[in-house]
């Protein structure tokens, strides 16, 4: 998140603006520039969710266009839906061959009342019609059982499916016991997981951000870091501000009673779950969602075009800001964006190149170095984190904003960046390519009980 401020640039309308004042009335003045880098902006509260009513009616179409193909083919169900519905035949033919396709790798289409659970890799898709809020609430409800078997890395959703990336291969799970003890559950498992979403998983300290600024406990639009919004559960404990946040996060953003609906229709058969294990490729309704989420999308794309990729990283990378933290003198400074930083960036205080690159961990590392500078005593895990921030900082000492490129890919150390590093490329293709080779090597070799690492991952 970026507060807006003279001089930014940002996409509205479909074009980048620079803002040239904002005036003491709220007025903000731009003008029109070529920045292929201005960011889209970002603003307070959230989108709109997809509502379950909405995410049902999409699963009745998936049925409708399901059973079409089946009897007719698609030529004549993409006729149908192009007369149907107010949309051209490309849309019409785009939507109805995503079906088919779906159809092709003889997994089932998830529906309104058709749960299916699809198995690849080491991943598990949920496909469930239920939008945003409920696919959350029963997405985190089947977290909390999967971490109770030691198999969940992370998990993501979107409003029609739920995404877990698990500690081990599908391949040799028992997936068809796991759907059980995760999905007919009796009531006993179901009260208890939902007590240990309220008490442990509700992210509070986000929904109390914007209850504090209605308190007017904190200022309004502050652009609020990471840790800073953890330490928010902390700060407002035993207030209003806290049961409000709870309140609010069971109307707003949990729903308790249609995962209890769920779990119930599943039990008595009025919704159905289906397993699908797809072994080369997932299913194409599942790619979406794993295209946003893993880190490395290319891997199961076989069209993918390395080109292309490397662009992507390249613009991702150049735009996303990083912290960095003066090893001279201490100086924080907080979100840089790589794309624009000299070729050898400075500290703003003292001049110094010893700069280290830090992402969400790095407000800790700022309070280790200054627990360091002044001579207290340093827990383990903060000396480690110091360490290798220093490793960074030398790298960056040296070889400038390549270093801070580096340092920002997942899965490369400094260990790594410093072996990239020195091979010193002629173009800056060569070198995107060496860190994308690293990060791909990483990712398809790493063990899966890594910990998450202490480092800013931006692509
Ligand atoms: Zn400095």
């Amino acid at each position: 998140m970026i507060q807006a401020r003279e001089g930014l640039h940002f996409i509205v309308r479909g074009r980048p603006w620079k803002i040239e004042k904002i005036g003491k009335d709220g007025m903000v003045y731009v003008s029109p520039v070529s920045d292929p880098n201005a960011l889209i902006p970002g603003w307070d509260g959230e989108m709109m969710p997809v509502p379950f009513g909405l995410a049902q009616r999409v699963g009745r179409i998936r049925k409708d266009i399901d059973s079409r193909l089946e009897k007719y083919g698609v030529p004549k169900t993409v006729e149908h839906f192009e007369k149907a519905w107010p949309i051209n035949k490309t849309g019409a033919k785009r939507l109805v061959e995503e079906h088919a396709n779906h159809r092709k790798t003889g997994a089932p289409v998830p529906t309104d009342d058709r749960i299916v659970v699809e198995a690849f890799d080491r991943f598990l898709i949920v496909h469930a019609s239920f939008g945003e809020v409920v696919n959350v609430t029963l997405g985190d409800l089947i977290e909390e059982l999967l971490a109770r078997k030691h198999l969940v890395r992370f998990w993501w959703t979107d409003p029609y499916r739920i995404l877990y990336e698990l500690v081990a291969d599908t391949r040799e799970l028992d997936v068809e016991g796991l759907v059980d003890d995760l999905l007919r559950i009796d009531d006993e498992t179901l009260e208890g997981g939902l007590k240990a979403l309220l008490e442990n998983h509700l992210p509070l300290g986000y929904y109390m951000k914007g209850i504090a600024e209605r308190f007017g406990a904190i200022r309004r639009g502050l652009t609020v870091g990471e840790g800073d919004l953890r330490s928010f559960e902390i700060r407002f404990a035993n207030t209003p501000i806290y049961d409000e946040a709870v309140r609010e996060a069971l109307l707003l953003h949990a729903d308790f009673t249609r995962v209890r609906e769920i779990v119930q229709k599943i039990r008595s058969g009025a919704i159905e779950v289906v397993i699908h294990r797809s072994d080369e490729t997932p299913t194409p309704l599942a790619y979406p969602i794993l295209r946003r989420y893993v880190e490395a999308p290319e891997l199961f794309s076989p069209e993918a075009e390395r080109e292309e990729i490397l662009d992507r990283m390249r613009l991702h990378l150049s735009s996303e800001p990083v912290h960095l933290l003066c090893f001279e003198c201490g100086h924080f400074h907080e979100e840089v964006r790589i794309g624009e930083m000299p070729d050898h960036p400075e500290c703003a205080k003292c001049k110094s190149r010893l700069l280290t690159v830090l992402g969400w961990a790095a407000w800790t590392v700022r309070d280790a170095y200054s627990k360091r500078v002044r001579k207290l005593d340093l827990k383990d895990e903060e000396r480690k984190l110091l360490t290798r921030s220093k490793q960074v900082a030398d790298l960056v000492a040296v070889y400038g904003k390549r270093a801070v490129y580096a340092n920002s890919v997942y899965g490369v150390g400094p260990t790594t960046a410093s072996k990239i590093l020195a091979k010193m490329q002629d173009t800056e293709k060569e070198f995107l390519n060496d860190l994308f080779e690293a990060k791909l090597k990483y990712v398809t070799t790493r063990p899966y009980w890594n910990e998450p690492q202490a480092k800013p991952k931006l692509y």
